[in-house]
């Protein structure tokens, strides 16, 4: 089993396969001038796949496949496949579902335990100025495809003042037939440029507020264990609302996770600024043990809460993409 310095259990890992996507959510990647990280930079395959089995073996039981978007990186659906061997591996994936549709039934094969479509807005207006591409169309398409399939989905929408406060009703009208999780998230700085002043308005308890104009009865239910939202249910609706207080960072104390970034820099927080690179201790020849110690070593010294690591970072404040970390 794999604990931290302040005694929390380390068992998911997220990993993000790519820093590449074919979307430009405004408040994730810059619309131009992005530099992607060189293909002999990424981790690859091989690479992960090792990581992911020594991290197994050390207890992590939990595995989420994010990028910028996994479903671009070529051979994704052979990697997916050879770590499902792992047996008692839980693998979840989080997309912007525009080149998923056709997967779905694959995805479905392999036993993925959930996947997490971004999706930021019902208007197909309002999508294209999140995100400055024109695929609302296929991204419903995946939506549709995910409950035909009867994959456990949750919707992800990052809650922005001034471009989609609109859809936060209808996305949760959605519960009332959907045996889904539509999860509202704080806009945090991971922009690729940094904060921008008269953002992240919209916080947990506004969010909350906003919700209860139309759905008073709306009730807190308990939330699952190491949750990074707060879960509530309206009375009688098949799914579920969650918020995510990111920005706010209210769940801190229980979090369970350690990230791997395109290049394999590990990161022990979101907010941490990398804490040491796992690609080129295996690339310098270390042995299975070796790697082991590094990220053991690497917990003994993790971070209280987000607040702490984002003190402690090197380069502040905040503005890399989240494209290259992956949420
Ligand atoms: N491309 C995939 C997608 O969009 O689902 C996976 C990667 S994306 C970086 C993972 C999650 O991070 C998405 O749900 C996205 O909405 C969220 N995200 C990105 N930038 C964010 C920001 N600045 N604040 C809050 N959430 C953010
Ligand atoms: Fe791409 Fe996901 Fe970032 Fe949007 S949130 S730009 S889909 S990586």
């Amino acid at each position: 089993m794999l604990y931290d310095n302040h005694g929390r259990i380390i068992n998911y890992m997220r990993l993000a396969v790519t820093d590449r996507c074919n979307l430009r959510c405004f408040y994730c990647m810059p619309e131009e001038g992005i530099q992607y990280v060189q293909r002999q930079e990424l981790l690859t395959y091989e690479e992960m796949e090792r990581i992911v089995t020594l991290g197994y073996q050390l207890g992590i039981r939990k595995v989420r496949i994010t990028g910028g978007e996994p479903f671009l990186r070529k051979g994704i659906m052979d990697f997916l496949e050879r770590i499902s061997q792992l047996p008692e591996l839980a693998i979840h994936v989080t997309t912007n579902g525009t080149l998923t549709y056709d997967l779905v039934p694959k995805l479905k094969n392999l036993g993925i335990k959930s996947i997490n479509l971004s999706l930021d807005s019902l208007d197909e207006k309002r999508f294209y100025e999140i995100t400055r591409r024109d695929s609302f169309k296929k991204v419903m398409q995946t939506f549709e495809q995910l409950l035909a399939y009867e994959i456990p989905t949750k919707l992800n929408a990052v809650v922005m003042a001034g471009k989609n406060i609109d859809d936060i009703l209808p996305m949760v009208a959605l519960t009332k037939e959907l045996p889904i999780g539509v999860r509202f998230i704080e806009e945090m700085p991971f922009n690729g440029k940094g904060s921008n002043g008269e953002a992240f308005e919209w916080d947990y308890r506004k969010i909350l507020d906003h919700i209860k104009t139309q759905y008073p009865s709306i009730a807190k239910i308990k939330d699952p264990k190491y949750s990074t939202s707060l879960n509530y249910q309206i009375p009688d609706h098949k799914g579920t609302v969650g918020i995510i207080a990111a920005y706010s960072r209210l769940f801190c104390g229980s979090c369970n996770r350690i990230r791997l970034t395109p290049q394999g820099v590990l990161k022990t927080c979101l907010y941490d600024n990398g804490v040491f690179n796992i690609r080129d201790l295996i690339r310098a020849g270390a042995s299975n043990e070796q790697v082991q110690e590094a990220l053991q070593e690497a917990l003994a010294h993790r971070a209280k809460d987000g607040h702490e690591a984002e003190r402690k970072r090197k380069n502040n404040p905040v503005q890399e993409s989240m494209a290259t970390i992956g949420g």
